[in-house]
């Protein structure tokens, strides 16, 4: 029987680089850019390709199409390796053959992972079928599943603490996780937007309500800043008659460093 001390052990003892790891594949990525979360996941030989049957509800359809002939694991079958499929058959063999160390492995590196989520603000989240479909309420750990290790208050108390004003109090709120992925995200796009604007005021003349969700613009196809300045200033005063009514101003906040004026 193994025992679990450390990850740099359990390593040196069974010649595995890892059992589960962070953001390891494309798909991965893309949740850690767009959800700002790292991903815990892993991967192991889909349903008896090891020997034990870890997707007791598979079907021969999706026995074909299974993700673990996708991605890296993937390329590397169709150039006739086969590293990674080796490495899950031996995961696989080990969970099921020494499922105390096999465990006390995944939880080390759950650990790990979760303060380095912690530590640059990201939410972190954990998957543990990547390619098999384990019941995992029913695998215990000194008497204890991995949902009782790991309670899903872990997860909420990594969000960020926020503040709110009410009367002269300052107050600290917990943020539901929704409303902040939401706020991350518009925040996202209101920089993206921002950009797009300096972008273009470098080179137009813009007209609209300020925060509204509307905006027409001349485009004179050359930097504001190259054109006669006395042309320009003329050309600023007729399509401000033309234009600024109903609320309607010139968006543009370069003017004073060109040395423009609204009149
Ligand atoms: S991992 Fe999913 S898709 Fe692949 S064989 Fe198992 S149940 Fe089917």
């Amino acid at each position: 029987m193994m025992h679990f001390t450390s990850i740099a052990e359990a390593k040196r003892q069974t010649g595995l680089s890892y059992i589960g790891k962070v953001n390891s594949s494309a798909k991965m990525m893309h949740s850690q850019v767009e959800s700002h979360q790292y991903t815990y996941i892993l991967y192991l030989s889909p349903a008896n390709t090891s020997g034990y049957n870890v997707c007791s509800h598979s079907t021969p359809e999706c026995r074909l199409g299974c993700l673990a002939t996708s991605g890296r694991a993937g390329m590397e079958l169709v150039s006739g390796g086969d590293r990674i499929k080796n490495a899950r058959i031996k995961k696989t063999r080990l969970f099921y053959e020494e499922p105390e160390f096999f465990m006390s492995w995944v939880i080390a590196e759950i650990c790990l992972a979760r303060a380095k989520a912690q530590k640059d603000g990201f939410f972190f989240s954990v998957r543990l079928n990547g390619t098999s479909d384990i019941d995992w309420q029913n695998v215990k750990i000194n008497g204890q599943t991995i949902f009782e290790i790991f309670p899903v208050d872990d997860y909420i108390t990594t969000l960020p603490e926020q503040t709110s004003e009410f009367g002269n109090k300052t107050f600290k709120i917990k943020v539901n996780r929704d409303i902040f992925i939401n706020d991350l995200l518009a925040e996202k796009e209101k920089a993206k937007n921002q950009k797009k604007m300096v972008k273009l005021m470098q080179t137009c003349l813009i007209f609209g309500v300020p925060d509204g969700d509307r905006y027409s613009y001349y485009d004179f196809k050359r930097p504001l800043s190259a054109l006669p300045l006395d042309k320009l200033q003329t050309r600023l005063n007729v399509l401000v008659m033309e234009n600024c009514k109903k609320g309607v101003q010139v968006l543009n906040t370069n003017l004073k460093e060109i040395g423009l004026v609204v009149n």
